[in-house]
């Protein structure tokens, strides 16, 4: 086999041999792969296509000394993060892992949330939840991966802070980094023949170098996996109905103590406590809403999972987690945020219970809209 083929996914040397190791695919894919022009290493063809996540996760030895090694360079570190997913997007610890060097936080999907939210507001936002999580990102920039008229200034914006430095772009899997990747390839026109790859020093993970005019590197890193998210429990006949792919359509919801709503069959929130209320919910406009009593919510869920409520599809529900209960009193403008779904927008005080599948994060944060 062609020892120099790499994953388009991830970057890793596809090899045949060894299932435990970076870069398997199995003859039979590899072959389908050279057909198509497309070849991926198992792993990244299993997390786009069934979102199957099995092997290399967070604490993976090789992703720490990745993260260790990026601390020791000087450089200007990209961190790209999905603004549709905040949570999930977060490298946990990447503060610590960065070092010294300077941050450029790369707010991704913007296309998704409403226009009329001003960007203003929304890169404040970011800075302050950055903060939060102990970074200080030296500036922020939101943009749509997709777009490639946006590339040129992410490319400016970077050139006036690697300051001649090499540039490490790092991200947990699924937030676009490498839609953005190519779409800077792409932009810089004429350069796809001079990529080269490369390993980390003690790791088995390979890294795609685009030279930039002065010798130095744009480094893409392999996608680091966060393990909350809820796209791990999803196929991808569901990961349709929940990734938003157009600009998302807030609805509304007035509710009275006693009322739940369902998101599709994969998260539900009662209203435990409090005066009527306004909860506006942000999802992917492919996903249906519904709203029921809370009392007899359970039998209506066994009823309709699967059914009215998906996802998940109904071959999907003997796999499919089951919820956890989660209670939480809000102040008035809080957004209670399911993991890679979206979230609940809360106008007044309220006690609310949180139902999500097992693994998957609820967190409660100062509303965005
Ligand atoms: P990676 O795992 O971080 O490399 O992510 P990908 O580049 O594979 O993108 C993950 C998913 O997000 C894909 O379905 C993309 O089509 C989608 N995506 C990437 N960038 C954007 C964007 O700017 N807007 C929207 N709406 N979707 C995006």
């Amino acid at each position: 086999m062609n020892e120099e083929l790499k994953c388009i996914g991830c970057g890793a040397t596809i090899q045949t041999t060894d299932k435990e190791k970076l870069g398997y695919t199995p003859k039979s894919a590899l072959e389908k792969g050279l057909e198509v022009g497309e070849v991926y290493c198992q792993r990244c063809f299993r997390l786009r296509h069934y979102n199957d996540i099995q092997d290399i996760s967070l604490t993976d030895d090789d992703f720490l000394r990745l993260l260790n090694s990026i601390a020791e360079k000087d450089a200007l570190i990209v961190n790209v993060i999905d603004i549709f997913d905040f949570n999930g997007s977060l490298i946990p610890g990447l503060h610590r892992f960065v070092g010294n060097n300077p941050v450029l936080l790369v707010g991704n999907k913007v296309d998704i949330l409403p226009k009329s939210l001003k960007r203003g507001k929304l890169t404040q936002w970011l800075r302050e939840r950055a903060h939060e999580a102990g970074l200080r990102p030296v500036d922020v920039v939101l943009l749509s991966g997709k777009k490639i008229s946006e590339m040129a200034s992410l490319m400016e914006m970077i050139e006036k802070h690697r300051h001649g430095k090499d540039v490490y772009v790092v991200g947990v899997t699924n937030v676009g980094k490498s839609t953005i990747i190519n779409g800077i390839i792409k932009a810089t026109a004429g350069l796809q023949e001079v990529i080269t790859t490369s390993q980390f020093p003690g790791t088995t993970l390979d890294k795609i170098e685009i030279p930039l005019d002065d010798g130095h590197f744009l480094i893409d890193t392999p996608g680091i996996i966060h393990q909350h998210q809820m796209a791990h429990y999803l196929g991808k006949k569901d990961l349709k109905i929940t990734s938003p792919s157009k600009e998302i359509k807030p609805k509304t919801y007035q509710l009275n103590e006693g009322q739940t709503l369902f998101l599709g069959g994969l998260a539900r929130m009662d209203y435990l406590q409090g005066e009527k209320n306004s909860f506006t919910v942000y999802v992917s406009n492919e996903l249906d809403v519904h709203r029921t009593k809370a009392q007899g919510a359970d039998d209506f869920y066994q009823k309709h999972v699967g059914g009215l409520l998906v996802p998940p599809q109904k071959e999907e529900i003997p796999e499919f987690p089951e919820f956890t209960r989660r209670e939480f009193s809000v102040d008035k403008n809080t957004d209670i945020v399911f993991s890679g779904l979206g979230w609940i927008s809360v106008r007044e005080k309220a006690v609310i219970a949180a139902y999500a599948p097992k693994g998957v994060e609820v967190v409660i944060r100062k509303a965005l809209i």
